[in-house]
């Protein structure tokens, strides 16, 4: 099966109303979407099946109809992160061996230089006449292990690799978004604050077999009143959100939009502490993903109700094991915990997480080295630190190169960060491990915000083990963070070398 078909079905059965639009404007109907993903499908054909077509644009509604007319003439889509510089864009087009690249205006310009592949501004003359091709045949014998998209990894520990998902990875993370998270039908939408390269494009299928609405923000990008006012005009509003976007969200201070019923976050660590700060001021419509680019939106996951106490529990929200938790397997998803030799680690023993299950990549693009390292034994080794509780909820601690081991004591730098967040004059914090003679590696804490190192110690030494305390403080305006919000400890370390 081919990810075209979900589009097929909800034009079948929805064909006359409004599919994408951009900011309050509609753009198509879905009758309208499909039959112009036809006919671009039908001006791509020329590659033949296979070819890697990609896509440089801040959001916009022409990636829907894009997605779809690469799927349709069974081509692959290669969607780039719209925040970085056209010199990191060229090597990842390269790795790709782009066939095409449609880029908006404004990056299509500095791309031109970057690489041998044609690059087509989105919505010029010519994209305009590709739309009046002849329409390609719906796709219907596509084998669902064929590629679909490659997913370039936000590369936070190294070179971004290229994740090779298939129509049938979607395809299961599409039915398992239904089955845990969300039940958009036709009178609802997906609305695309975070960037459609990534996590909110990934969340096209599910948001398109339903025949909800795709609604793209005017100006391309997050902006959390534009957001808030976006959702006082479409119905049923769900959204994918960095926890960073949705923090941002809160501080508007404005009270949730009654259409604002999901917001799925994840892709980073949501501290408890903001997590708490959001449900105060949204309520229960959270759900959480804990899910990587080889196994997409979908390894374990919290629902709403799971943010909410028990009746065992009390009133107000869950405890912070659960808040602070990355939830439970996934439908469909086997997790596992291994610890040392390989062994499935014991209940609260740390291990690294792995998992399989048809969300799985099947390896990394051009990189046989890396893909063997990362699928072995039938699990994806995410290379995320983590344990269960006896319940089957998965608390993650790190990435494993993130870790600090002090004088042989493993520490687990969101545990101090969880922390130190909670102190009011604390607005981030990220911990890492600087070199260190006598201890081998010592925790220091970078600072954003005007708290004192007295007073941080003395709320960590009421919280946490006296061994794990930074044993420097290096207060900073910001903390370097790649184009999706993801602080990066890589660079923080080498600040300190
Ligand atoms: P990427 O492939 O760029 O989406 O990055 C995936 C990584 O982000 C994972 O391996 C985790 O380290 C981290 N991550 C994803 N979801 C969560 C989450 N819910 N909480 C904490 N970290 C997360």
């Amino acid at each position: 099966m081919n990810l075209f078909t979900l589009l097929d079905q909800a034009a079948a059965r929805h064909g006359d109303r409004g599919a994408v639009y951009h900011g309050d404007q509609q753009v198509h109907t879905w009758a309208a979407l499909r039959e112009r993903a036809l006919r671009l499908a039908g001006s791509l054909q020329k590659f033949g099946p296979g070819a890697r077509i990609a896509v440089a644009s801040e959001n916009s509604p022409q990636i829907v109809e894009l997605m779809f007319a690469i799927w349709a003439a069974e081509c692959v889509f290669v969607p780039l992160n719209y925040k970085l510089h056209p010199r990191e864009m060229g090597p990842i087009l390269d790795d790709a061996g782009a066939a095409q690249v449609f880029a908006s205006a404004k990056i299509g310009a500095a791309l031109s230089g970057v690489t041998p592949a044609p690059v087509e501004t989105i919505g010029a003359v010519e994209y305009q006449k590709r739309c009046t091709a002849e329409m390609a045949a719906v796709p219907r014998v596509t084998d669902p292990a064929e590629l679909a998209w490659l997913f370039y990894t936000s590369g936070t520990t190294g070179r971004s690799k290229g994740a090779m998902l298939s129509h049938r990875n979607l395809l299961a993370m599409t039915v398992s978004h239904l089955a845990d998270f969300d039940s958009p039908d036709e009178n609802s939408s997906l609305i695309h604050g975070a960037p459609m390269s990534h996590g909110s494009g990934l969340y096209v299928p599910p948001y398109v077999l339903r025949g909800a609405r795709q609604v793209v923000p005017a100006s391309g990008a997050f902006d959390p009143d534009e957001f808030l006012d976006l959702c006082d005009l479409h119905p049923r509003c769900s959204a994918f959100l960095a926890p960073t976007m949705v923090s941002r969200l809160v501080q508007t201070d404005r009270d949730r939009p009654a259409n604002l019923e999901t917001i799925v976050y994840g892709g980073g660590p949501m501290y408890v502490d903001s997590l708490k700060k959001a449900l105060a001021a949204f309520g229960p419509i959270f759900v959480q993903l804990y899910g990587q680019g080889e196994a997409p939106m979908t390894i374990t996951g919290l629902r709403r109700a799971d943010h909410v106490a028990t009746q065992a529990d009390g009133a107000g929200w869950a405890p912070d094991e659960v808040l602070g938790s990355v939830g439970y397997a996934r439908s469909g998803v086997d997790v596992a915990v291994l610890g040392p030799g390989g062994m499935p680690a014991a209940v609260g023993e740390i291990g690294e997480i792995v998992c399989r299950g048809d969300v799985v990549m099947s390896g990394y693009w051009n990189n046989p080295a890396a893909t063997l390292a990362t699928l072995r034994d039938g699990w994806l080794h995410t290379g995320d630190l983590g344990s269960f509780d006896g319940n089957g909820l998965l608390t993650l601690r790190d990435r494993s190169k993130d870790v600090v081991i002090s004088g042989g004591s493993n520490i687990y730098p969101r545990e101090i960060e969880e922390v130190l967040l909670e102190h009011p004059g604390v607005v981030e914090a990220g911990v890492v491990g600087a070199p260190d003679e006598e201890w081998g590696e010592v925790v220091v804490a970078f600072i954003v915000g005007d708290a004192t190192p007295e007073d941080l110690d003395k709320l960590l030494l009421q919280r946490i083990a006296r061994f794990k305390r930074p044993k420097r403080y290096a207060f900073v305006d910001e903390l370097p963070k790649n184009s999706y919000g993801k602080v990066l400890k890589r660079q923080l370390r080498e600040q300190l070398s």
